[in-house]
């Protein structure tokens, strides 16, 4: 071959092979690239939803004791309460408020106050169903138990347990004039919902309940079963 052919043919040959490897290294760049954005774009929508999980975890919970709180109480109450109706169960609602509580704060502190509110939340949730029961801080020293399908007799116990619970805890109290220890009171209400009464008339009766176990002493359980109510 003469050596001009040879040159053109060595030139053509480098050029060629330039070329392919640019037009490669182009294409798995801009591969690569487009991989990259739809990864970062997974990964971010991934840490909203993460985010936005525990927004809506952080709003249906009591901060001080970790359990479900007033408004996520609200939201529940009134579903359970349709579910029961149509199958026709009963619902039971406890209201456990701290005996003397006031006394403790004012004789151990507010800190120490938080600290036997704690105390006494991680009991009623080891106490309760995992299943049927929702046990929410309601309010100050008040805590109530949404009871599915819990008949009256099975209410009656479970009331029995949540009180004695906080019993054995064994807290010392000063102002608790009977016992020297944290208690509790339990008022508990139990019914077949049905079209001529409302979640507020349970949460009434529960609370009438409280009352009357306050009444009776502190320390003891008060169970009214609705519909037997003349
Ligand atoms: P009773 O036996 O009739 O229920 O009397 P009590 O003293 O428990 O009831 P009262 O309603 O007079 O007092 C409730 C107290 O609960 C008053 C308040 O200082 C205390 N309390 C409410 N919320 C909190 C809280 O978040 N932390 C602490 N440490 N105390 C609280
Ligand atoms: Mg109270
Ligand atoms: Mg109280």
């Amino acid at each position: 071959m003469p050596p001009e052919a040879k040159r053109l043919a060595m030139f053509t040959i480098f050029a060629n092979a330039t070329f392919t490897l640019v037009a490669n290294y182009r294409l798995e760049h801009s591969e690569r690239t487009s991989y990259l954005h739809v990864l970062r774009e997974k990964l971010r929508a991934g840490n909203y939803f993460e985010d936005n999980q525990k927004l809506s975890q952080l709003s249906i919970t009591d901060p001080l004791t970790n359990i479900a709180n007033r408004r996520h109480f609200d939201t529940v109450f009134p579903l359970r309460w349709q579910e029961t109706l149509e199958k026709g169960n009963y619902l039971g609602l406890m209201m456990i408020d701290i005996d003397h509580f006031k006394a403790y704060n004012d004789h151990y502190g507010h800190l120490q106050g938080d600290h036997c509110l704690r105390q006494v939340a991680r009991a009623m949730q080891v106490n309760s169903r995992n299943e049927g029961d929702l046990v929410v801080r309601y309010g100050g020293e008040e805590f109530v138990v949404l009871m599915s399908n819990a008949t009256p007799e099975a209410a009656s116990l479970a009331a029995e347990r949540f009180r004695y619970s906080v019993e054995a805890l064994q807290i010392p109290h000063h102002g608790n004039p009977d016992r020297g220890i944290v208690t509790a009171s339990v008022g508990t209400a139990v019914l077949r919902p049905t079209e001529l009464l409302t979640p507020a008339d349970l949460l009434a009766y529960a609370d009438l309940a409280l009352y009357e176990a306050k009444r009776q002493g502190r320390n003891k359980i008060w169970v009214a079963s609705v519909n037997k109510m003349p």
